[in-house]
């Protein structure tokens, strides 16, 4: 089935965050920081671990993955989609597509292209792994904007003045039915088909990933995350959680912890990203982002390459698990 995003709900949704398509006319509200986090947990049915993601907040890039195909293949599907990604967004490639009208849009769809082609070529060589495919989520941040792109149903969430909103618009049957009136959001999340995708990674040349630019103010989280969070925890409570929390590293481990509580049916992965005010007014806010540099991970822009890809590659770490048969989840 083809995306069927409606123009109505992209028109109210611009209209509400000002949103803007070109990522590139938007106005500057000053200076702003990015403090980041990600973790990926297995939860409390699955055997293994098939959503792989990246964090790095010093090149502005951040990316949620979700692989499918079970066996080894989801897993190896989200893992080449992200590595795929991580080597087109470079640091000089972000630079660049972020000096260029549009430019951004361009890059991350190409980038989303090569991770598709990546794992068609690996599905087409491994007997067994014809199913392999994975969604992405991708958020880049640069001069306070956030460029979000994906295919599936990753979601990027806005979190704003004590509320959650997605970005993003599921790439699945059942948004697709929501969208047409056939069926409620309440009755999607129960649907038999809620699992089934529109579109991802590894399944088909053609892609239609979907884009879209925000401008960030102070204070504002965004949240990547799998369907192992979405599916399990409201939107209230995500907001309600990413709000508790100054130090986005705690805002995970509470939202993980939050999935696991309501049943952990499937792999959770999250990223929660937080822009600061580059110069905090009060005293005691500087006090709390001297803390923060002392964390030069979590810190974008400021400390050169302290922590190399080497690390980063153990954050897109997955337990090795047994093999086992997918267990349908239960909502
Ligand atoms: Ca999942």
């Amino acid at each position: 089935m083809q995306e069927a995003t409606p123009k109505g709900w992209w028109r109210r949704l611009i209209e509400r965050l000002g949103l803007d398509r070109s990522g590139g006319t938007l106005e500057d509200a000053g200076p702003l920081r990015v403090l980041a986090a990600g973790e990926t947990d297995v939860g409390r049915e699955r055997q293994r671990n098939e959503d792989a993601f990246l964090c790095l907040p010093e090149r502005g890039l951040f990316i949620v993955a979700d692989g499918l195909g079970g066996e080894a293949a989801g897993k190896e599907a989200s893992r080449l989609g992200v590595e795929t990604l991580q080597g087109i967004l470079t640091q000089a490639s972000l630079e660049a597509a972020t000096a260029i009208n549009g430019g951004l849009e361009n890059l991350l769809r190409q980038a989303i292209e090569a991770g598709n082609q990546a794992i068609l070529d690996v599905a087409r060589a491994n007997v067994g792994w014809e199913r392999m495919g994975t969604t992405v989520v991708i958020a880049v941040v640069r001069d306070g904007v956030v460029h979000l792109s994906h295919v599936g149903d990753s979601r990027a969430y806005l979190v704003r003045a004590g509320k959650a909103v997605s970005l993003t618009r599921d790439h699945s049957t059942v948004m697709a039915l929501v969208d047409a009136g056939y069926l409620t959001p309440k009755q999607a999340r129960t649907h038999p088909l809620r699992n089934e995708l529109s579109q991802c990674l590894g399944v088909d040349e053609r892609l239609k990933p979907s884009y879209a630019a925000l401008r960030l103010n102070p204070g504002d989280r965004i949240v990547l995350c799998t369907d192992g969070l979405w599916d399990m925890v409201t939107d209230e409570k995500l907001a309600q959680l990413v709000l508790r929390y100054a130090d986005p590293d705690d805002a995970v481990r509470a939202l993980i912890a939050a999935a696991n509580e309501a049943g952990g049916y499937d792999n959770i992965t999250v990223i929660v990203i937080k822009a600061e005010a580059e110069e905090p007014e009060e005293s005691h806010a500087r006090s709390q982002e001297s803390e923060a540099i002392t964390d030069p991970h979590f810190l974008v822009g400021e400390v050169p390459n302290s922590r190399g890809p080497r690390d980063w590659t153990e954050r897109l770490r997955r337990p090795q698990e047994e093999k086992r048969e997918e267990q349908e989840i239960k909502v």
